[in-house]
């Protein structure tokens, strides 16, 4: 999986993704990840990228021309089309199961707006995908980006390790994950559940059904 992020803040991107287990997934090449700053593009000495919107009203607009000479010094070095995905408030809603489906892709292009947006001709011309993480609104695409790339990269084999499993997680079968524990036994009065102390695998998985069962039922309905 290779990720190629168009942004206006490249370091947001590479610090972000450089630490723990997707830094760790970088360094071993188990995915790629590289950020374009769309400014190299602005075709002015002093890197403007905005402009005020058309119509009046707060706020200024990406315009198009920057945004679509990144995307094009990206698209032309691979060497099929991929999917080109816009990070917005106004897309589908991220979910695993969309992680799952991006995770299947080789190349993708992701999109970070900032400002008031990015000029609807470009997003016209380029965008596969429009994709929001959550019913609000933030400065800029760099999180919600950051967000799914970190989502989409635990799915890619390699970039887990056995003991990391993504396996048996929240969102498998509908359900939530069951209670986790480790040591010590005791906790401020507190016990782990006898049953996970057994060594009983077949009590222990049928116990964590139903856990995850009633903690969905709880938390989630909704996923029922
Ligand atoms: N004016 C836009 C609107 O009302 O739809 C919001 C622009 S927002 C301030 C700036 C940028 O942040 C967007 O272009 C988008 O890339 C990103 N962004 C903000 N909220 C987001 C969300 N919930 N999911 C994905 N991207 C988001």
């Amino acid at each position: 999986m290779k990720f190629h992020v168009l942004t206006l803040f490249p370091d947001m991107i590479i610090n972000g993704m450089g630490e723990s287990i997707t830094g760790r997934a970088i360094k071993s090449g188990a995915i790629s990840l590289e950020a374009v700053n769309i400014r190299d593009y602005a075709g002015n000495k002093h890197g403007q990228v905005d402009d005020y919107p058309y119509g009046g009203g707060a706020g200024m607009v990406m315009q198009p021309a920057p945004v679509y000479d990144a995307y094009r010094a990206v698209a032309d070095r691979l060497s099929k089309p991929c999917r080109v995905v816009y990070m917005t408030p106004q897309g589908e809603v991220f979910c695993q199961k969309m992680a799952k489906e991006f995770a299947l892709e080789e190349d993708l292009i992701i999109l970070c707006g900032h400002y008031e947006g990015v000029d609807e001709r470009v997003l016209e011309l380029i965008v596969t995908d429009h994709v929001s993480i959550g019913d609000y609104v933030l400065t800029g695409g760099e999180l919600p980006a950051m967000v799914m790339m970190d989502a989409i990269s635990r799915l890619v084999p390699g970039v887990l390790h056995n003991d990391e499993s993504a396996e048996y997680e929240s969102f498998q079968n509908h359900l939530l994950e069951y209670p986790q524990y480790t040591r010590p036994v005791s906790f401020m009065g507190m016990d782990v559940p006898e049953v996970l102390l057994s060594g009983h695998h077949k009590n222990i998985a049928a116990w964590r059904q139903e856990q995850s069962l009633e903690r969905t039922r709880q938390r989630r309905p909704d996923l029922l």
